[in-house]
C-alpha cells in the first residue's frame, strides 16, 4: 500500500487530493506491452484490504477533497476487489465527507449495479486506459485487449448511472513515430470526448519488465518529447485535459535535451491544475528544431526512432 498527497482539478479549480495505491492480487489481464503492473499484487484478503483503506485514511483531513484509489488493476473486478470491501471504502469515504473519488478499471468490469452504489454515496470519477481511438493501434501495439466500441459502451453505463468517466490516452505507443504519435493522440482526443468528462494524457514511459523495455533497450523506442506533449494539450478543445508528466526528463520518461525539461514538466503541471495554455507560452529551447526534424523524417526511417540514444542506457 502506498498513498500521497497532490493537487487535482476539482470543478476547474486545484484542489488537495489524497492517492491511495492499495494493493491486491492486481490486473488479470497482465498483458499490456507497456505495463509493468505485471509483476505487482499478491493474495490480499477482504480483511488485508480493509486494513490497507484504514491505514491509508487514518489521517484524512477536509483538505483531501478528491480521493484516487488505484489498484494496478480495476477497482471494479470483484475478484481484485470485493464487493463487500467496495461498499465498505465507499462508505467510509462518504462518511469521511470526500466530495470525489477517482478509481479505474478495465469496461469489461463497469457493471451499472457497481456504478449505481458508488454514485449513490459518492460523486465519482471512473477512470479507463483507452489509450487510443485506433482499434488497430490499441490491439497491435499496446495489446489492450478491448475495442473502442466495449470502452464506448461502458462509458454509457457510468453515464446513465450519474457517474463521470476520465479517459487515459497514451501518448506513443510503441511502433509510432513520433508525428504518428501526435496525431494519433489528437485524433483520439476528438474522439474519445464524446464519451469522456475529463481526458488525462499519459506520457510513455519505460517500466522494467515489459516489452516495451527490451524495444527501448534495442534502440527501437523513445519515450515522447515533451514538445510533443504540449502540442497534444495546446490541440486538444471540446473537454479539460490534464497530464502528470511522470518521469520526466529520465532517460526512461518523456524528455527534451536534457536542459529544459524541468520546465516543461512544470508547465505541463501547471496546465493540469489550471487549463489554461498560457502555462505554455515563453518555453523555448534550442532542441526545438531537432524535435522538428524528428517529427519530420522519423517516418522515413523505417519507423525507428531517429534519435534513440542506446548509449545513454
Ligand atoms: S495497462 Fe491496465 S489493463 Fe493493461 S496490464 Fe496494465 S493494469 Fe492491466
Ligand atoms: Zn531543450
Amino acid at each position: 500500500m502506498a498513498v500521497w498527497r497532490s493537487k487535482d482539478l476539482l470543478d476547474g479549480e486545484a484542489a488537495g487530493s489524497l492517492t491511495i495505491i492499495l494493493r491486491t492480487r492486481g490486473c488479470r489481464w497482465r498483458r499490456c506491452t507497456v505495463c509493468g503492473y505485471a509483476s505487482e499484487g499478491g493474495p490480499a484478503t477482504e480483511e488485508d484490504l480493509i486494513a490497507q483503506f484504514r491505514a491509508a485514511t487514518r489521517d484524512l483531513s477536509s483538505e483531501d477533497r478528491v480521493v484516487k484509489i488505484y489498484t494496478s488493476g480495476s477497482f471494479l473486478d470483484p475478484l481484485e476487489v470485493p464487493p463487500p470491501v467496495r461498499v465498505q471504502i465507499l462508505d467510509g469515504l462518504a462518511a469521511a465527507g470526500v466530495e470525489k473519488l477517482v478509481v479505474e478499471s478495465r469496461p469489461e468490469y463497469v457493471a451499472i449495479e457497481a456504478v449505481e452504489e458508488s454514485v449513490a454515496r459518492i460523486r465519482t470519477d471512473f477512470a479507463m486506459g483507452l489509450e487510443t481511438s485506433n482499434d488497430l493501434v490499441r490491439d497491435r501495439s499496446i495489446a489492450k485487449g478491448f475495442s473502442f466500441e466495449e470502452f464506448a459502451a461502458a462509458a454509457r453505463v457510468v453515464h446513465d448511472a450519474g457517474g463521470s468517466v476520465k479517459t487515459y490516452l497514451l501518448l506513443k505507443p510503441p511502433f509510432l513515430s513520433e508525428g504518428a504519435a501526435i496525431a494519433d493522440a489528437l485524433r483520439s482526443a476528438r474522439d474519445a470526448i464524446p464519451f469522456s468528462d475529463v481526458l488525462s494524457l499519459n506520457l510513455c514511459n519505460i517500466q522494467k519488465g515489459t516489452p516495451l523495455e527490451r524495444m527501448w533497450m534495442l534502440g527501437d523506442y523513445r519515450p515522447p518529447w515533451l514538445w510533443s506533449a504540449v502540442e497534444v494539450l495546446r490541440g486538444v478543445a471540446g473537454a479539460p485535459i490534464i497530464c502528470d508528466p511522470v518521469a520526466a526528463g529520465a532517460r526512461r520518461g518523456p524528455h527534451n535535451c536534457g536542459r529544459c525539461d524541468e520546465a516543461f514538466a512544470k508547465a505541463i503541471r501547471e496546465h493540469a491544475l489550471t487549463q489554461d495554455a498560457g502555462a505554455f507560452e515563453g518555453l523555448e529551447c534550442r532542441c526545438r528544431s531537432a524535435w522538428e526534424k524528428v517529427v519530420e523524417l522519423e517516418d522515413l526511417a523505417f519507423g525507428a526512432p531517429l534519435d534513440a540514444d542506446t548509449r545513454r542506457l
